[in-house]
Order: structure tokens, then C-alpha cells, then sequence
């Protein structure tokens, strides 16, 4: 297969990505993200990353792939549907949809892995390198410029096929591709996100204040929760949905098919009581190998009890 075949290549990779089980895959050429830098600089210099420091690093390498990974020449976006089969008991403390099953980094980049194998076997000496939700690489941002979305008031990046339930990976590879268009924004006059946001963290339309978002408090934040935001948590114990389960073009969300996602019994089964007699070892079990390890033990214990008192 010629290298040089740059329509053929990115057919090949998009049939091969939908293969996978990704919902879509969009290809970008890889270079500095003019219109995202004063953003970025905006948003840390107002601090909007609270305790994320690590968004401070790597300024130019998010910016630019070229400089993340040498030689670079495309990026390819890729979208994988984590929206539920089954929900948690309403009678509950909340937890992030996307967190019910496996942890999506190892599921994901087993898949890019492959994907990858699939190039460097189908057209040839390829190199590249996966990324998954990992800081240097501003991947909403990526996705929207490869026209798999738009990003939207809440900041998430929507799609008016898929809604925002799924999550975002890049391979970023030094083979020239056939590039998509950005597509338009489908926001429109709604302002449901804005309105519903439990500690009003939208600050403006397109504008997260990410150091007042409940994602941030019951996951990032490694102190004290703050007792000004008492009450407004809306009973969600790790991470936050409510500006996409409000969002209109959630409303069709389709269930995945990945069964690595599908979550422990006792995550749907458990109500408030049980999750505030929960001990380490049933933790350690239901979470297993899920993203909610991240806050640890003492972690969840923090966010529940500050529900509950
Ligand atoms: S995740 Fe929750 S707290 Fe964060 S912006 Fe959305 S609605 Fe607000
Ligand atoms: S709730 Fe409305 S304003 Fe917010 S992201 Fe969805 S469509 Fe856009």
C-alpha cells in the first residue's frame, strides 16, 4: 500500500477505527492551535484550574503536537460511547456515568494500540503515539477541529448525532491524512446547562470556572471540601453529569457496547445508607478497576460524608 495514498489511508483508518467500536474517528493536521492559546491562558490565569497545576505545564507542547511528538503530521480524534445500559438506584449518591465500569484508560488505549498496530501493518513504517484524557493534549479541542462535534456552553464537546456521553482519545501520527471541517455550533438560544448547574461553575456561555466544578471538588481536589458550597453538591459523590444530562442533545443517547464498561451490581444496587457504611474492602471490590480508585478510600469517604452531614 502506498503511503502516499492519503484518501485510501484515511478510509482505511476510519473503517478500521469503527472496527474497534468507536463511535467516530476525524482527522486533523497537526499543528499549533492558534485559536485555543489565548483561551488556555485565559482560563489558567484566572486560576480556573484550582488545584489542576498540571494544566499548567506543557504550555506550548498542548498547543502544538509537533513538539509533544517529533516528526508529527496528523492527529487523528477518536470517540468511544460510554452512555449506560443501567442506571444507579435514584434513591442513591451520584457517580459519573462514565465511571461505572473499567477504568476507560486502559480500555481505550488497548484500542489505540491496535489501531496503531492496524497502520503500521495495513500502510506502513508509522510512527505514532496514543493519548487518553491525558493532560498535554487539549483533546476537545482536537476532536472539534476534526469535525466530530462542536464544543458546547458547558464545554463539552457535542455532537448532534452522539450527543456528549463518550469520551475523546488521539493517536497522533507522522502520516499525512485527508483532514476534516469543523462543524457548526448547535448550542443555539439554550441555556439549559448554564441554568442547571448545581454551583453556577458555567460562569459565561463557553466558560467553566473548572475550581468551582463539582467534577473538580469530589475528584481533584486533594483538601478540605469547602463548607461555602455545602448543599449544593446535588447529592453527587463522584464527578458531576447534570450539564449533560440536561443537555437537548443527550436526550437520544444510545447505550454502548463495551462490556468492560458495565459496572459492578452493587454500583446500581447500592442506596445512600450503603454507601455511607461502605468499607475498604467492598471498595476496593466494586471499584476494582475503575476510574473512581482515583479519589481512593478516604476519598469517597470524604465526598459522601460531606453529602451527609
Ligand atoms: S459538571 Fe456539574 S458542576 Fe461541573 S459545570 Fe457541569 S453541571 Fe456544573
Ligand atoms: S444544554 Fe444547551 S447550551 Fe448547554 S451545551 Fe447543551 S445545547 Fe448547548
Amino acid at each position: 500500500m502506498a503511503i502516499e495514498n492519503k484518501a485510501k489511508n484515511t478510509n482505511l483508518i476510519k473503517e478500521e477505527a469503527k472496527r474497534l467500536g468507536f463511535m467516530s474517528c476525524g482527522m486533523s493536521k497537526a499543528e499549533f492551535l492558534e485559536e485555543e492559546a489565548p483561551r488556555l491562558e485565559e482560563w489558567l490565569n484566572k486560576n480556573r484550574n484550582g488545584q489542576m497545576y498540571y494544566m499548567e505545564n506543557h504550555f506550548d507542547k498542548r498547543l502544538d503536537p509537533t513538539k509533544l511528538v517529533e516528526g508529527s503530521k496528523s492527529v487523528i480524534s477518536l470517540l468511544l460511547n460510554y452512555y449506560p445500559n443501567e442506571f444507579q438506584n435514584p434513591e442513591s449518591y451520584k457517580i459519573s456515568k462514565y465511571a461505572y465500569g473499567k477504568d476507560y484508560h486502559f480500555v481505550i488505549k488497548d484500542k489505540l494500540k491496535s489501531l496503531l498496530q492496524f497502520i503500521q501493518n495495513e500502510i506502513g513504517e508509522v510512527e505514532g503515539r496514543a493519548f487518553v484524557d491525558s493532560a498535554p493534549v487539549l483533546d476537545k479541542a482536537w476532536a472539534a477541529k476534526s469535525g466530530l462535534g462542536w464544543i458546547g456552553k458547558n464545554s463539552n464537546l457535542l455532537s448532534k448525532k452522539a450527543g456528549s456521553f463518550f469520551f475523546i482519545a488521539e493517536l497522533i501520527v507522522d502520516l499525512e491524512l485527508e483532514y476534516d471541517t469543523p462543524v457548526t455550533d448547535h448550542c443555539g438560544t439554550c441555556t439549559a446547562c448554564i441554568d442547571a448547574c448545581p454551583t453556577n461553575a458555567i460562569v459565561e456561555p463557553y466558560k467553566v470556572d473548572g475550581s468551582k466544578c463539582i467534577s473538580y471538588f469530589t475528584i481533584e481536589l486533594k483538601d478540605e471540601l469547602p463548607n461555602s458550597f455545602k448543599n449544593t453538591f446535588d447529592d453527587w459523590m463522584f464527578g458531576c453529569d447534570v450539564c449533560q444530562d440536561v443537555c437537548p442533545w443527550n436526550r437520544f443517547s444510545k447505550s454502548h457496547s463495551e462490556p468492560l464498561f458495565d459496572p459492578h451490581p452493587d454500583l446500581l444496587k447500592f442506596d445512600k445508607k450503603d454507601w455511607q457504611e461502605i468499607t475498604k474492602e467492598t471498595f476496593n471490590e466494586i471499584f476494582r478497576k475503575s476510574a473512581v480508585k482515583r479519589t481512593k478510600f478516604e476519598g469517597l469517604k470524604r465526598n459522601i460524608n460531606f453529602l451527609d452531614s
